[in-house]
């Protein structure tokens, strides 16, 4: 015969989940369910228990009495029944040590989806106020009488604080635009080789302000892909932006455009620190780093490289990283040609 355990013992088997769950007896009948279930569905366990799972959730009751219905005591994974958020939700059964079954437990998991959203809303939430700040910021730079020495200081750190938590609100809604269905809505015949020479032009500022030589290398070739110019002149950024910041002074960065079998293809060559061979499998995840004393120092969000291969595997191209430690590091996109007119 299956006995039920304690209500102590049902408490300290749901202790542990952040996710809402909720514990039922062999005939559906609830016996506890934790705080994440109290707060989704805005009830009280005491209320609850003994009531049948309908009386917490219409469908969530008939969806797990059709599954009892059809399967028996096999665990369930859902299509989610009409739940906010669109979670997935399982049902397993519990058994004791002899295996016979006393009940089932509901696990009701916020979906990727959710957290995606939730994790989105957070960030255009973040702009409004940033905004706020740095409008301040400028507004105090032009009190009378003017800031001392040492508060221009600190207006400075605030403004240098300020720009990166800019820089990373924009990185973040990068990452989720690209990804979206209706990005790279503007394709268009164009040249790669124009998008690159145009994003060298644009830094040379910044390369002359660390002493380092930037040039362009243009192979002869007429080529065009299909692409969106935006979002491949911010990958051309990114990886030119990269060079300069990670080689020190004095250093050299080569933009090489050429046409190789078919490709049009774009490397960004530096003799900066290079990359270990370990970290270069990694690099173009979200938010990966190369964790050494003189690359920490550099402030980035790790969130570039994975903007630029979302762009460039979204135009059906090649992205690709060659480094040896100590002698530098080529970031080289490829694109396919197309057919001339
Ligand atoms: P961020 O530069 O914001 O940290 P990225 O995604 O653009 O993020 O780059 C990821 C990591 O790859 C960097 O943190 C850095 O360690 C390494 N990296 C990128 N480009 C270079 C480069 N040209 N030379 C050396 N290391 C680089």
């Amino acid at each position: 015969m299956a006995r039920t355990p304690s209500p102590e013992a049902l408490k300290s088997l749901l202790a542990p989940l952040s996710d809402a769950a909720i514990v039922l007896d062999r005939d559906g009948r609830i016996l506890h369910l934790n705080p994440p279930t109290e707060r989704y569905f805005n009830v009280t366990v005491e209320r609850l228990v003994g009531a049948p799972l309908l009386d917490l959730h219409r469908g969530l009751g008939e969806w797990f009495e059709a599954h009892q219905r059809a399967a028996g005591m096999a665990a369930a994974v859902s299509p989610p029944p009409n739940l906010d958020g669109q979670p997935s939700v399982t049902a397993a059964p519990l058994t004791q040590a002899d295996g016979e079954c006393w009940g089932w437990m509901i696990v009701i998991a916020r979906s990727e989806r959710w957290k995606a959203q939730a994790i989105d809303s957070v960030i255009h939430d973040l702009k409004n106020p940033l905004h706020l700040a740095s409008s301040a910021l400028v507004m105090l730079g032009e009190v009378s009488p003017p800031a001392t020495a040492l508060q221009q200081e600190y207006l400075r750190l605030l403004e240098t604080g300020l720009e990166r938590i800019g820089r990373l609100i924009e990185r973040l809604l990068a990452v989720e635009r690209v990804e979206s269905p209706t990005a790279l809505s503007e394709m268009r015949r164009l040249s790669l080789a124009d998008v690159f020479q145009q994003s060298a032009r644009r830094h040379v500022l910044s390369a002359d302000a660390k002493s380092i030589t930037l040039l362009v290398e243009r192979a002869p070739g007429e080529g065009e892909i299909l692409g969106d110019e935006g979002w491949l002149s911010s990958a051309a950024d990114n990886l030119i932006e990269n060079a300069i910041k990670y080689t020190p002074m004095g250093g050299q960065i080569q933009v090489s455009v050429a046409e190789h079998g078919g490709e049009a293809v774009c490397e960004v060559i530096d003799n900066g620190p290079g990359i270990p061979l370990a970290d270069q499998p990694r690099l173009f995840e979200p938010f990966y780093r190369v964790e050494n004393d003189q690359q920490r120092r550099i402030p980035g969000t790790g969130l570039g490289l994975a903007i630029v291969r979302a762009v460039i595997e979204r135009h059906g191209g090649r992205l690709y990283v060659t480094s040896e430690p100590g002698q530098g590091s080529t970031f080289g996109v490829a694109l396919p040609l197309l057919a001339r007119d």
